[in-house]
């Protein structure tokens, strides 16, 4: 019966990720999720203690809605990266209890083998996930470390694990521990603002692996599989996100951070720059054939969708066209743009990727950028000893005239100066997202 169910969760894992690779049937895809989790959960029982099994699930349960009903959408990424470090711990707690439970012939070679990779993995995950849920809080910036470090301690950890497999001690798997914990540290303490979004897909990576690797130890086939899906396509998330801001996935998870304080310098102080009101936005607005809305994080933290798809509507009254320019790493997690745009309702047709849209910005009259920086920021074409050099931007310079939304004359996600503020066609429209597209809105 274990073994049925064990099957038909792991298929229905597979539907769920086939089905989520698209916003119309994501609905479906999150459905297969559900019913392949429950799936699991009835295995779980079958076989185990129900009782300790029912009081784990009512905390894990408990925790699970505590914070569900907390965190706000912006913070969903922290809290992915919090959840991906006690999948990490749970490996190494898990590891440590194989080995402390052991009869007295000891632990074969393959066990300890296993018993160290996934201590190595679920240590790496649970320091870094930390280090990243810091970061994408904002409460950490980050510190440059030398590559040779890294690989020092690397290596280190490589000479443990073997050590570890051949006597199977307790002091080779604390130091493997100890070390493993340290490199979770300092590989993702170096890490530049602009790759962050690559370290969360990656830290879901070898979260992945080492929930499989809980698997091996435990001889279950379901978290073998699914630890291995989840392995899988972080990896493939890491590469294809990688490819889409023309960064290398070695130079990423290998970073030594040299940027990380030049990026955060301000330099632009004092520079004059030209500034409108709503009622000049509208104006401009009103008075355009063709628009391009840009969203970026300001627009999410705001909540200032449904007021966008208002303002877009309204010019779509007018004949003007209007379409929505979406960056892969807009926001703070991959598809955190698209996700809002769907829940106000934009339709599907209207949304266009970078690559689809780009060139269309020579031809438009307007570009509304909305709480958005890092993702236009010519530095990432101009100028390479910039922390985002090399990334692909939505080139909303070309347009005629770009109306620039956000608080202040601050920096983004990367700390990176946005030379565009200062552009003759670029008018600053300082304020909130929401409460300034909403004036906008009425202006119109
Ligand atoms: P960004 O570069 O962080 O810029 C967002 C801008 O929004 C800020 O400059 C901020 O300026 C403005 N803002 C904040 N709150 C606002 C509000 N209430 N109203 C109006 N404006 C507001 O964001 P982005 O252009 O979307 O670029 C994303 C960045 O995040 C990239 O560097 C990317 O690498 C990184 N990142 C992405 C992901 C992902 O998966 N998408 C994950 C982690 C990190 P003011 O403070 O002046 O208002």
């Amino acid at each position: 019966m274990g073994e049925i169910l064990n099957l038909m969760s792991a298929v229905c894992f597979i539907l769920s990720l086939k089905n989520l690779s698209s916003a119309a049937t994501s609905i479906r895809g999150n459905l297969y999720g559900i019913i392949g989790m429950a799936f699991a959960v009835c295995v779980a029982f079958v076989g185990n203690n129900f009782s300790l099994s029912f009081i784990a699930i009512v905390i894990g349960g408990a925790i699970g809605i505590y914070v569900a009903r907390k965190i706000s959408m912006t913070q969903l990424p922290e809290m992915v990266a919090c959840f991906h470090s006690l999948v990490g711990l749970s490996a190494v707690l898990i590891d440590c209890a194989t080995f402390l439970s052991a009869d007295s012939k000891g632990i074969d070679t393959i066990t300890a083998l296993e018993i160290a990779l996934g201590t190595f993995i679920g240590a790496i995950t649970f320091t870094g996930s930390l280090i990243a849920f810091l970061k994408l809080r904002g409460s950490y910036r980050g510190h440059a470390i030398p590559l040779y470090f890294n690989m020092g301690i690397a290596v280190v950890n490589a000479l443990l694990i073997i050590a570890f497999c051949y006597s199977a001690n307790s002091v080779s798997l604390s130091l493997l521990i100890l070390f493993s914990l340290l490199l979770g540290l300092t590989l993702i303490v170096p890490v530049g603002g602009a790759d962050m979004p690559v370290i969360v897909s990656m830290l879901n990576s070898y979260s992945g692996w080492a929930a499989s690797g809980i698997g091996f130890t435990l001889s279950n086939d379901l978290l073998i599989i699914t630890g291995a899906i989840v392995g899988a396509s972080g990896a493939i998330l890491s590469y294809i996100m990688c490819k889409g801001m023309n960064r290398s996935l070695i130079d990423v998870i290998f970073a030594s951070g040299n940027n990380i304080s030049a990026s955060a310098q301000t330099k632009n102080k004092n520079r004059s720059f030209k500034s409108g009101a709503a009622e000049d936005a509208a104006f401009l607005l009103k008075n355009a054939s063709s628009v391009i809305i840009v969203p970026g994080y300001g627009m999410a933290t705001s909540q200032a969708q449904h007021a966008l798809k208002e303002m877009g509507d309204l010019l779509k009254k007018n004949g003007t066209s209007v379409k929505y320019a979406i960056h892969p790493v807009a926001g703070r997690m991959p598809g955190h743009m698209n996700v809002l745009l769907a829940e106000a309702n934009v339709p599907y047709e209207d949304v266009f990727e970078l690559d689809d849209i780009n060139s269309s910005f020579a031809a438009c009259d307007v570009a509304y950028v909305v709480g958005a920086n890092d993702v236009t920021n010519p530095a990432a074409k101009d100028d390479p000893s910039s922390s985002i050099y090399g990334m692909p931007i939505l080139e909303v310079n070309k347009a005629r005239t770009v109306i620039f939304l956000k608080r202040s004359m601050g920096t983004g996600y990367a700390g990176v100066e946005n030379e565009l503020f200062f552009a003759p066609n670029t008018m600053m429209l300082l304020g909130d997202a929401k409460k300034m597209t909403e004036e906008v809105v009425r202006a119109l």
